[in-house]
């Protein structure tokens, strides 16, 4: 089963996707299985990560600015070649386990949309095996 969802993002931003995820799962009525979660843009990515203090959040963007910051010697016409290598470094999808209904978190994860070049509309997929 495939669930197909959409958000509008700011300029930069991890957004908690955790409950989109949930109930997905839910409704596949799969209990036992994996959960793909999946971004299909290059500027973006899905990533887990702590949900309890919303300051990691914003460690992490800091940190990935830090890492990956925009080159002078970059050549992409786009201008978001920082983006492109972030999206990379986070990657495109995650892999979940599914028990009894659920997905197999821990208590300080959640999963998480990373926006690295926004605002846009984006889109994420979410496919229930069973
Ligand atoms: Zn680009």
């Amino acid at each position: 089963m495939l669930f197909e969802f959409s958000l509008n993002t700011p300029a930069e931003a991890m957004v908690n996707i955790t409950t989109e995820v949930r109930h997905a799962i839910k409704e596949s009525g799969v209990n036992e299985g994996i959960c793909v979660v999946y971004c299909p843009h290059t500027t973006a990515g899905i990533t887990i990560n702590e949900n309890a203090d919303p300051d990691v959040v914003k460690d992490m963007l800091l940190g990935l600015n830090k890492t990956f910051p925009d080159l002078p010697e970059f050549r992409h016409a786009e201008g978001n070649s920082a983006a492109h290598l972030k999206s990379t470094c986070v990657g495109a999808e995650k892999s979940i386990i599914i028990s009894k209904g659920k997905p197999v978190l821990g208590t300080w994860q959640g999963i998480y949309f990373c926006e690295f070049d926004g605002p846009r509309t984006r889109k994420f997929y979410v496919k229930i095996l069973g």
